[in-house]
């Protein structure tokens, strides 16, 4: 089945030229004078290309007469300059050939506008709606840039385990991992018998890739994953999810200052690839998502990113004449009310924020001079709040063993993460960004669910 793209046919310039698309019809109306107008999408790209069938048609009146939004059909036609407004080409079909029919009374996506919260009970529908398609294609695009952005600063994809045998660094509750039956689980003095499951211990879906990246920097120097995270928390936001995908470089001999200018530039890389190849969905999203989602790109990707520590944010936050729900003092994490007060009130722009107190923060990060604080780094945007964590890592040993005892970590499964630190360490540093939160921020869709394909959340894994 050979086919052209419409995305290439409506870009194209060869007037004349026969074509065959393949794709779902959008809309179709009948004219007087014996045409039908089909709005013809097939996913390449936001715009639909008009197809011209006239009733001399040999199937005219038994199949183009009877297509319905969502049928899918090949169409052979010859490209011709649009009279109408609004296009610049159109197809004249020679062949309608219906390939998969959709009955106008059940098929749920018709012309008018539904609400993402309906379409998430169609997710395997919602792609052919506008949004989602350009969600999909803004999530591809996204996805590339971020590897093309590391492959050409030398940076090596390393692929990290899903399944750990680490309760990694204690990011949020733990999905285990089990074939034993449930319903006859082993015991040994009223626990489970993890000696009899599949891995002889127990196991998790990973939570992050960053301690199994640490051991590849500190051999082969920058890399990062890309790959799937799994949190159990129970925190039905609009920006959680149980699963999504994180994006974590790891760089050694690299200290907080480098690890900063890497996210910066990153992002603002990321931001500038958008803008080039996602022209027409932008457009799309500045239309119907968020006015400002367009302007809000550009802004960062010229705007130096703010910096400051920890101690000036709460400073700044114990000031504002405004009643947050959390309280801020020395001490406290900053809530996402805060991050977004800092962001969108005090500094209009994005926000690195640096040396957390070493309380909040997990005992891989390194700790400052003072021992009150840890070389943390949060990058705050409008809109969303933190949408990059990362630190500056300890890679002193007695200082790393002192933190793991201080938070009861269990350091026989971490022995290899505390080996790397007497064999050869290195100041190292890294970070770890949420790709659906950075789909989010570049779309403007408010809702987390509705920027990757299938959202898993509390209560929801059906599709
Ligand atoms: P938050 O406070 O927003 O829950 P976190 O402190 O748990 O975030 P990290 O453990 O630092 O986040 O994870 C790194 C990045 O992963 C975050 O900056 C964020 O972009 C993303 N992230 C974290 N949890 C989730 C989640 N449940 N769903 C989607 N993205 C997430
Ligand atoms: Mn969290």
């Amino acid at each position: 089945m050979k086919r052209t793209r419409i995305s290439r046919v409506l870009a194209s310039e060869e007037i004349g030229s026969v074509f065959t698309v393949m794709g779902w019809v959008r809309t179709k109306r009948e004219s007087k004078g014996g045409f039908s107008f089909i709005e013809m999408n097939d996913g390449s790209c936001m715009g639909s290309l008009q197809v011209i069938a006239g009733e001399d048609l040999p199937n005219y009146k038994d199949d183009v007469a009877k297509l319905q939004t969502g049928c899918s059909v090949r169409v052979k036609g010859t490209l011709v300059a649009s009279p109408a407004k609004g296009q610049r080409v159109e197809l004249r079909a020679d062949e309608i050939e219906v390939l998969g029919w959709a009955d106008p009374e059940a098929y749920p996506l018709q012309k008018k506008r539904h609400s993402f919260e309906f379409l998430r009970t169609i997710a395997h529908l919602r792609p052919r709606t506008n949004t989602f398609g350009a969600v999909a294609r803004v999530r591809n695009a996204a996805s590339f840039a971020i590897h093309s952005f590391f492959q050409e600063k030398g940076f090596v994809y390393v692929h990290t385990p899903i399944i750990t045998g680490s309760d990694a660094e204690g990011a949020g509750a733990l999905f285990r991992v089990t074939s034993l039956d449930l319903a006859q689980v082993p015991t040994v003095g009223g626990h489970v018998d993890f000696t009899r499951d599949f891995f002889g211990s127990p196991a998790n879906l990973t939570v992050s890739g960053q301690l199994e990246a640490e051991v590849y920097a500190l051999a082969l120097g920058d890399v990062y994953t890309f790959g799937p995270t799994f949190r159990a928390e129970n925190s039905n936001t609009p920006r959680h999810l149980a699963e999504f995908w994180m994006v974590e470089p790891e760089m050694a001999f690299c200290d907080l200052d480098g690890n900063v200018e890497l996210a910066t530039d990153f992002l603002k890389y990321v931001f500038s690839y958008i803008l080039e190849h996602c022209g027409e969905d932008m457009d799309f999203f500045k239309r119907f998502i968020d006015p400002s989602c367009i302007e809000t790109l550009e802004s960062l990707i010229s705007q130096d990113f703010e910096r400051l520590t920890y101690t000036e944010a709460v400073e700044i936050l114990s000031k504002a004449k405004v009643p947050f729900e959390f309280p801020v003092d020395w001490g406290s994490d900053i809530q996402a009310e805060h991050e977004k007060y800092l962001c969108e009130k005090v500094f209009q722009g994005p926000v690195v924020l640096t040396d957390y107190p070493r309380t909040i923060k997990p005992f891989y990060m390194k700790v400052n001079e003072d021992r009150r604080t840890v070389r943390a780094m949060d990058v705050l945007v409008p809109k969303i709040g933190e949408i990059i964590g990362g630190s500056q890592r300890e890679d002193d040993y007695d200082t790393l063993l002192e933190r793991m005892k201080e938070l009861n970590i269990n350091l026989d499964s971490y022995w290899w993460y505390i080996d790397l630190r007497r064999f050869g360490s290195a100041p190292h540093s890294g970070f770890g960004l949420g790709f659906e939160r950075l789909v989010q921020f570049i779309t403007g869709m408010s809702n987390i669910r509705d920027v990757i394909p299938f959202p898993r959340t509390p209560g929801n894994v059906s599709f």
